[in-house]
């Protein structure tokens, strides 16, 4: 008998991704299909990078690593959160983990006890409350509005902040590509010290910013001590297959952190950690240009979209996400990605399978090359409109 924590991870429902399998299966079976499903850059992590990481390896940085995170690595990051933030950060704030999914459950690991309420924002990212119940917690959607860009707002939050422990946010988001303006996070930074709740912040899509800027609640007055701030290299360094990310947080909670990662992950690979620090310090252009793409394609988007009656753009600054509302169809937005599928050979996520505060949307990932992206988006455009 396997216990309850895992085989209730996905609590028991359909996780909503039957038509990215659908997808897949006809991939596999030879049929071309446009894939505009999942977050994932269409270059690979840059030639000098992987120089750095087989010199390293080639060097002998083959052994286990330090559990923390290398020495070297754990101060750039620091410096990184510190010139983002503000806020005094050394190598003792930060734990480097295999990607951000696993600081993700890390960062709750130390937040919350079995039992507790765990928030999280409706619509979220796919793993968020299958990582919620991994750790014991309850996991509690906070829903938000298309009406509203899907900000959270004050009154939503503030009805579960009472009987809760934590809250996670992402920001750039996905899946809507929404950035959280000043005023939300001030509010969410309000709502989290009055109800003394640990915040999860998760930042992969720092980088990738098309309008305004993105704030980190670190920087906010009297979160530092309450905030952990999940980063990777996944989506700033197109690096998803190195499995490298941090958490950034409190000295003593990291201490834990480190204590834990002894007892699960026991580190990341030594030449990982190396190109990982070797990419960052290409710097911020470095990492503007990998995000160029995306930035480009979320202006060609806009073009074809405008004028649009029956699909609309949700208004967004970021990520490599495009929130596409097809409420005007009729349809959900299950049966709209079905339909799409199977007429046209181009694959989207529903809204739905990232909760229900997304249904009637669509999620389209932005990771094709732009001529193609244009001509799929003119198609569903069309589709929409039949
Ligand atoms: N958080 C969000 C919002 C994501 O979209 C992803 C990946 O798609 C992750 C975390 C996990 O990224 P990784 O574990 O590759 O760093």
């Amino acid at each position: 008998q396997l216990s309850t924590r895992i085989t209730g991870l996905t609590g028991g429902g359909s996780d909503g991704w039957d038509v990215f399998l659908k997808a897949r299966r006809m991939i596999a079976e030879g049929t071309p299909v446009t894939e505009l499903t999942i977050g994932e850059h269409d270059i690979r992590t840059a030639a000098p990078i992987l120089r750095d990481m087989h010199a390293s390896a080639m060097d002998g940085h083959t052994g286990y690593a330090a559990v923390p995170g290398t020495d070297s690595l754990r101060r750039t990051v620091a410096a990184r959160v510190e010139e983002r933030t503000g806020v005094p950060t050394t190598l003792d704030n930060v734990l480097i983990t295999p990607g951000g999914q696993a600081a993700l459950f890390a960062a709750h690991m130390a937040a919350c006890d079995p039992g507790d309420t765990a928030l999280y924002i409706d619509p979220y990212y796919a793993t968020y409350p299958g990582t919620l119940r991994g750790v014991g917690a309850v996991p509690q959607a906070i829903l938000t509005r298309a009406e509203d860009a899907f900000q959270p707002r004050a009154d939503a939050l503030k009805a579960h902040a009472g009987e809760a422990r934590s809250l996670l946010i992402n920001s750039p988001n996905n899946p809507t590509g929404v950035v959280y303006s000043d005023g939300t996070l001030d509010m969410i930074a309000t709502i989290c010290r009055e109800n003394d709740l640990w915040l999860i912040s998760d930042e992969v899509y720092e980088t990738q910013v098309w309008e305004g800027r993105h704030l980190s609640p670190r920087a906010l007055p009297g979160m530092a001590d309450r905030t952990f701030v999940v980063g990777s290299m996944s989506k700033s360094h197109a690096m998803t297959g190195s499995r490298c990310g941090w958490i950034v947080g409190p000295e003593e909670a990291i201490a834990d952190l480190i204590t834990l990662a002894t007892h699960t992950t026991y580190g990341v690979p030594g030449f990982i950690q190396d190109a990982a620090g070797f990419a960052l310090g290409q710097g911020w252009d470095f990492e503007a240009e990998i995000a160029e793409p995306f930035k480009r394609r979320r202006a060609l988007a806009t073009r074809v979209l405008a004028g649009q009656n029956t699909v609309g753009l949700v208004p967004s600054q970021g990520a490599m996400y495009l929130m596409l509302d097809i409420r005007g169809t009729g349809m959900t937005g299950e049966a709209f990605a079905y339909d799409l599928l199977d007429t046209h050979h181009i694959a989207v996520m529903p809204g739905e399978s990232f909760g229900s505060s997304a249904a009637g949307h669509i999620r389209v990932a932005m990771t094709i090359e732009d001529s193609a992206f244009e001509t799929a988006l003119q198609t569903l455009c069309n589709h929409a409109e039949m």
